[in-house]
């Protein structure tokens, strides 16, 4: 196997599933000035930027918050610290070590990455927030009408933070393989770690990569590939084997690897719903904190009378469409990379040691969604920023 084991596995315990089902579903059909459908990342980051308004918000959701871990955790410290989520962090790291069959190297970044408690850090994003929270699954939407399992909710503003299934589009949706999505499994055995891993290695799929995130009293070890029609279980399963973890536990879903519209019809799509998922690395959770700040930004805009609904709509658009071209690129790296000899491969690796080229291109890598961005808003504009 090319993989080197970093670090020792060690066992530890996990929650309980909370939403309320059957006759405790009682019938939703109301009205809200906004309504955020979705609450991880992307909804709960509009949510809170609507604090202090007076606007009736309701966020809906198939789960209860933070039930549902969607992703292996891992996010620019610098973004914890911005939105004041330390709470959540399990595990910081200051290297990236990836392993290809030719060889293994240790990248020192100019910024460190962490990994956090899904849980806790929904928990405590949504205490930065003041909304109304339903359980309930979202169905479709005609017009301002969103019909959901419990009934229908009808809103002026509507934001579709529900992830890639875009489910409040207008028209028929793209299902998999033939949209752009990739497809991420990982499993969550108890125990520890000391290094966040990758491995490029086409013995575990020919598009991809694989990873091990240690978590405070867990691994998380996965396997995505940029090719939807790829199945990633087997890998999975395989690199848990050779890390010599159980794989237990296991969390999947396919990851958009390219921008989509984030206004349609009058409703706001944010993070995957928009394809705000950053192709290459599949990091997602910054991006759909960062768009889902900038749109509740408008939103706040909006519902304040600072400016108009459709005019918040162009903004965030706009704001959205911006960011066209490091996504663009980052898609042409993911396409070029897989196809690179791994021998060549190991050898532009090692060649990209130098502290110098790293701090230019973590730097840039961090530029596309920087926390500086989450203290700009309303509710943090006394905060300095500090990457760490
Ligand atoms: C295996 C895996 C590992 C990953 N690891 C990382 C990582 O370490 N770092 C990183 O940055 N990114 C990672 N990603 C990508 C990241 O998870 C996503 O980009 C990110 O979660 C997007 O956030 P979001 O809020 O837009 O959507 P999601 O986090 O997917 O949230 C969507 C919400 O909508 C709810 N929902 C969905 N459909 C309905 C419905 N019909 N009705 C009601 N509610 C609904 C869900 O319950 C959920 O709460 C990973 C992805 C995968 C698959």
């Amino acid at each position: 196997m090319s993989a080197l084991r970093r670090a020792p596995y060690h066992p530890l315990p996990m929650p309980t599933r909370a939403t309320t089902r059957g006759d405790e579903r009682t019938r939703l059909d109301r009205d809200c000035d906004v309504l955020i459908c979705g609450a991880s990342f992307a909804g709960l980051a509009v949510a809170r930027e609507l604090t202090g308004t007076g606007t009736n918000v309701l966020v809906i959701d198939r789960y209860e918050i933070g039930e549902r871990q969607t992703s292996a955790c891992g996010i620019p410290t610098a973004w914890l610290t911005q939105l004041d989520l330390q709470g959540a962090l399990q595990q910081t790291f200051n290297e990236l070590v990836i392993h290809t069959p030719y060889t293994t190297v240790d990248y020192r970044l100019p910024w460190t990455f962490s990994t956090f408690d899904y849980r806790t850090l929904c928990g405590l994003l949504a205490d930065q927030a003041t909304f109304t929270f339903e359980t309930a699954k979202v169905n479709g939407r005609v017009g301002h009408t969103v019909r959901t399992d419990r009934g229908e909710i009808r809103a002026p503003l509507i934001v579709d933070a529900l992830g890639w299934r875009r489910v409040l589009a207008a028209g028929a949706n793209i299902q998999p393989p033939d949209a752009l999505l990739s497809r991420g499994l990982e499993v969550h055995p108890h125990g520890s770690g000391t290094d966040m891993e990758i491995w490029i290695d086409r013995s575990y799929v020919p598009a991809g990569y694989g990873w091990s995130f240690p978590a405070g009293g867990e691994v998380r070890i996965g396997v995505g590939s940029f090719d939807p029609r790829f199945h990633v279980r087997e890998p999975t399963e395989r690199l848990a084997a050779e890390l010599q973890a159980p794989a237990v536990r296991y969390q999947g879903n396919w990851i958009p690897h390219a921008l989509r519209e984030a206004v349609e019809d009058g409703v706001f799509f944010v993070g995957d719903s928009a394809g705000h998922c950053l192709p290459l690395t599949a990091e997602g959770i910054r991006t759909a904190l960062y768009f889902g700040l900038a749109a509740g930004r408008e939103l706040r805009a909006a519902v304040t009378k600072q400016r108009t609904v459709p005019e918040a709509l162009g903004r965030y658009g706009a704001f959205s469409a911006s960011h066209a071209t490091p996504f663009r690129w980052m898609l042409r790296a993911q396409r070029m990379i897989p196809r690179v000899a791994p021998r060549l491969l190991a050898g532009s690796l090692r060649a990209m040691q130098s502290r110098r080229f790293l701090d230019w291109a973590f730097g840039h890598y961090l530029e596309i969604a920087h926390p500086r961005f989450a203290a700009a808003g309303p509710r943090r504009a006394r905060l300095s920023v500090t990457v760490s």
